[in-house]
C-alpha cells in the first residue's frame, strides 16, 4: 500500500518536473527559450519544424528546447515562431576540432552508382525517422549512456576521409569492444531498422515530441521495427558493420530533425 502510493507519487512527480538538457547556443547545441505564460503549451517552430515545448517548474511558464544545425550560421539570428508569431535568438559559433580518418575499403570512400542509389533510399527512410513527431505520456528530456566506453570520437568533429573533406561528425562515438551490449536511452519506439551501407546495422527510436535517438553499427539488433522500449531495455550489441576504422558504438541524437551534441542530453553527476 505504501510501496504503491510511494510509486504513484514518483510518478507523479517525474511527470509533472523536467530536468532539462544542458543549453549550449551554439551550431549543434541547445537553446532553452523562455515563453509567455499560457494555459496550454504554445506551438513552435524553428526552420518550419515543430519544436519540443516543457513546462516550467512551478508557474505556468513555458520553455522551447531547440535543437541548432551544425550549419547554423552565427552570424544569423534565429528565428522561431511561437503560436505563429516570430521571435529570434543569437547563437555564438564554436570552433570544432578536425578528425583525419584513413578508410581502406574502397566502396566506403568512392561508392559506385549502385551503392550510392542504396545509401539515397537507407539516406531518406532515416530521414523520415528523423521527422517523426508523436505525443507520448511522458516527455523526455534526459537520456541514459546506451554503452560503456570511452569516448572515441566526439560529436561535430570536422571530418576528412583519406584527406576527403565529409560531412562533420553527426553523433558519438563510445569504443566499447565489439559484442558490448546496447541499450535504450530512453523510452520510446523503434521507428527505422536496417543494415545500410555506411551506418551499418542501425536502429532509430522515437521518444517523443522530436526527439530521436539512433545507434549504428551493430553486430546484431536485437529488437524489431514498432516494438516499445523502457530506458535500459537491450536492443543490440556493439560491432563494427558499415563504415568504420574498427568496432564502436555511434550514437546519435536529434531534436526537431536537427542532430544535436548526444552528451548535452546526458546529467552529468
Ligand atoms: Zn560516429
Amino acid at each position: 500500500m505504501l510501496r504503491s502510493s510511494l510509486l504513484s507519487i514518483l510518478t507523479l512527480w517525474s511527470t509533472l518536473s523536467f530536468a532539462l538538457p544542458q543549453e549550449s547556443r551554439v551550431p549543434g547545441g541547445i537553446a532553452l527559450i523562455d515563453l509567455p505564460a499560457s494555459t496550454s503549451a504554445p506551438k513552435v517552430e524553428y526552420q518550419g519544424t515543430r519544436v519540443m515545448v516543457v513546462p516550467t517548474e512551478g508557474d505556468s511558464g513555458w520553455v522551447a528546447v531547440v535543437g541548432i544545425p551544425l550549419s547554423a550560421n552565427p552570424e544569423e539570428q534565429q528565428k522561431l515562431s511561437i503560436n505563429g508569431k516570430p521571435m529570434s535568438f543569437g547563437i555564438s559559433d564554436k570552433a570544432y576540432p578536425e578528425q583525419r580518418l584513413k578508410i581502406k575499403e574502397r566502396k566506403y570512400v568512392e561508392p559506385d552508382p549502385k551503392q550510392v542509389a542504396r545509401w539515397r533510399k537507407e539516406s531518406a527512410e532515416q530521414k523520415a525517422a528523423y521527422k517523426a513527431w508523436s505525443e507520448p505520456e511522458t516527455t523526455v528530456t534526459t537520456l541514459a549512456i546506451p554503452a560503456e566506453g570511452p569516448y572515441s570520437s566526439a560529436f561535430g568533429l570536422k571530418r576528412f576521409y583519406n584527406d576527403q573533406p565529409r560531412s562533420p561528425h553527426s553523433g558519438l562515438d563510445i569504443a566499447a569492444p565489439d559484442g558490448s551490449v546496447i541499450i535504450a536511452a530512453a523510452p520510446g519506439v523503434v521507428t527505422a531498422k536496417g543494415d545500410y551501407f555506411f551506418n551499418g546495422n542501425t536502429i532509430i527510436v522515437d521518444h517523443g515530441y522530436g526527439l530521436s535517438t539512433m545507434y549504428c553499427h551493430m553486430s546484431e539488433i536485437s529488437v524489431e521495427l514498432g516494438q516499445k522500449l523502457e530506458t535500459g531495455d537491450q536492443i543490440g550489441l556493439v560491432g563494427k558493420t558499415g563504415r568504420v576504422t574498427g568496432p564502436h558504438l555511434h550514437w546519435g541524437v536529434s531534436l526537431n530533425n536537427t542532430r544535436v551534441d548526444p552528451l548535452l542530453f546526458v546529467q552529468q553527476n
